[in-house]
């Protein structure tokens, strides 16, 4: 069993950089949990404080509900697969994959059994002889994944471990390393700033911005019910489209772009206080209806600006005549998409509507 809770826990460097501040939440056994935030949010020291690489300012962490904060890196048996990618220069990647095995006192035999065998689920069996130096970033990226997952640890922290490799391969590998933390029922945090790979690999997802928890919950959680602007800005790709509307009454708000005004429905209780009130309406792209026509109510006339194609879908970005000329984008099908210039219809449903007041969610 490996459960980590993470209690009140603050991380002040040197010069009084606040780089984590009471930060609460966590992890379950044999659970996938992504840290999702931008550059600079305080990802990789939190990573780091579970490892016990970086001393905690303030608050607890603790494994299966023992304290660790004074327990070294060694006592906690993690595994970790950081973004740099610390190999041994002089030992072959066989001997860098074998190390942590051979530390903890495993056979010859059972090395070289493990070893091969990690060697072929990430594919690295053909460049075993090699030293580190000679290999691309991406290479040495899978040598330091497989040597982070040879061995049963407690937990496995990975830290943006597939970002040097090839866009292609990125997909592959994670489709492994999620197989892998199945195989081997693994407990991993997995820290990346890339929504899509958090999205695609993690049964729970907390997402960080300036040194603080925004948010923890599935996938669809944080998809569906964002708990403030920038979760909801932060993940989806392409990111959330906001308009300017005006709540008129209980469960209906109006856009209006030149002249033409529609009016939507939306989910949810409001307070009353916004009736009459100027609120920011999102939508996601992914849900976003075109039409080539007007249908009558609640349909937005916009201009095409760009038609994009993206393998099956097509990623079309629309200019609204409102004041603000504001760009929205949708995911539309293959067949017959709009061209440039042309002008389309828009809408979308009452449940997909997310209202907001500045930052805050009124309709959540
Ligand atoms: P992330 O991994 O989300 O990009 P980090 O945890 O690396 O963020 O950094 C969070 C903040 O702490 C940043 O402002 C960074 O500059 C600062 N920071 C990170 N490491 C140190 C350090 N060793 N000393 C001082 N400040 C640091
Ligand atoms: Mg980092």
């Amino acid at each position: 069993m490996s459960r980590v809770d993470i209690e009140h826990v603050w991380k002040i460097y040197d010069g009084n950089v606040q780089a984590v501040k009471d930060l609460n939440f966590h992890i379950e056994d044999h659970e996938f949990l992504a840290v999702l935030g931008p550059s600079g949010c305080g990802k990789s020291t939190t990573l780091r404080m579970i490892a016990g690489l970086e001393d905690i300012t303030q608050g607890e962490i603790k494994f299966n509900g023992e304290v660790v904060n004074n327990l070294s890196p060694s006592a906690r048996n993690i595994a970790l697969a950081f973004e740099s990618y610390a190999l041994y220069a002089r030992l072959s990647v066989y001997e860098n994959i074998a190390f942590p095995l051979r530390a903890q006192g495993v056979s010859r035999a059972e090395v070289d059994k493990k070893v091969r065998w990690i060697a072929e689920v990430l594919n690295v069996t053909d460049i075993l002889k090699k030293r580190p130096a000679s290999l691309s970033g991406g290479h040495q990226q899978r040598v330091n994944l497989c040597r982070a997952l040879v061995r049963s640890p407690n937990i496995t922290l990975l830290d943006e471990p597939i970002s040097h490799m090839d866009l292609r391969v990125r997909a592959n590998m994670r489709a492994r390393i999620r197989r892998l933390h199945e195989e081997l029922n693994l407990t991993t945090v997995y820290v990346t700033h890339d929504q899509g790979e958090a999205v695609s690999l993690a049964d729970r997802v907390a997402v960080m911005n300036h040194s603080r928890l925004q948010q923890i919950g599935t996938v669809s959680e944080i998809w569906d019910k964002p708990i403030n602007k920038f979760v909801a800005t932060f993940v989806g790709e392409p990111q959330m489209n906001f308009m300017q509307g005006v709540i008129d009454q209980p469960g209906q708000v109006t856009i209006s772009a030149n002249g033409d005004k529609a009016s939507f429905g939306f989910q949810g209780q409001v307070d009353r206080k916004y009736i009459g009130s100027q609120v920011t309406v999102g939508v996601r792209p992914q849900v976003l209806q075109v039409f080539p026509e007007n249908g009558g109510e609640g349909m937005l006339p916009a201009k095409v600006d760009i038609n994009q194609f993206q393998g099956e879908n097509v990623i079309l970005t629309v200019i609204l005549d409102d004041p603000d000329s504001t760009e929205i984008k949708a995911i539309i099908g293959p067949d017959r998409v709009p061209a440039m210039g042309e002008t389309v219809w828009v809408s979308f449903r009452p449940e997909t509507v997310h209202l907001f007041d500045g930052e805050e969610p009124i309709n959540r």
